[in-house]
């Protein structure tokens, strides 16, 4: 079938595109290399064996919950955002 569709494969490279373009950003901002020795946050002593699990990991438990929690918060929030701006 021709005419008014897309190139094939124009989809997909966009898909791949953005996939990159996720991918590079998870590598930039995954902690790797060295773990902390403190939280980055409050300073306080990590733990060798957080350090280990965590290969490059920068925050204490505590800290890690409370932004793991703002970021669950965070996704709420905007899933909620954008359902009410597609019922306006
Ligand atoms: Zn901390």
């Amino acid at each position: 079938m021709a005419g008014g569709w897309a190139p094939d494969g124009a989809e997909q490279a966009q898909i791949d595109a953005s996939l990159d373009d996720a991918l590079a950003f998870v590598r930039q901002h995954l902690p790797s290399g060295d773990s902390a020795h403190e939280c980055a946050e409050c300073g306080d002593t990590i733990p060798e064996a957080r350090r280990q699990a965590l290969p490059g990991v920068q925050l204490c438990v505590a800290c890690q919950e409370i932004l793991d929690k703002q970021q669950q918060f965070q996704a709420a929030y905007n899933r909620r955002g954008s359902k009410d701006s597609q019922l306006r």
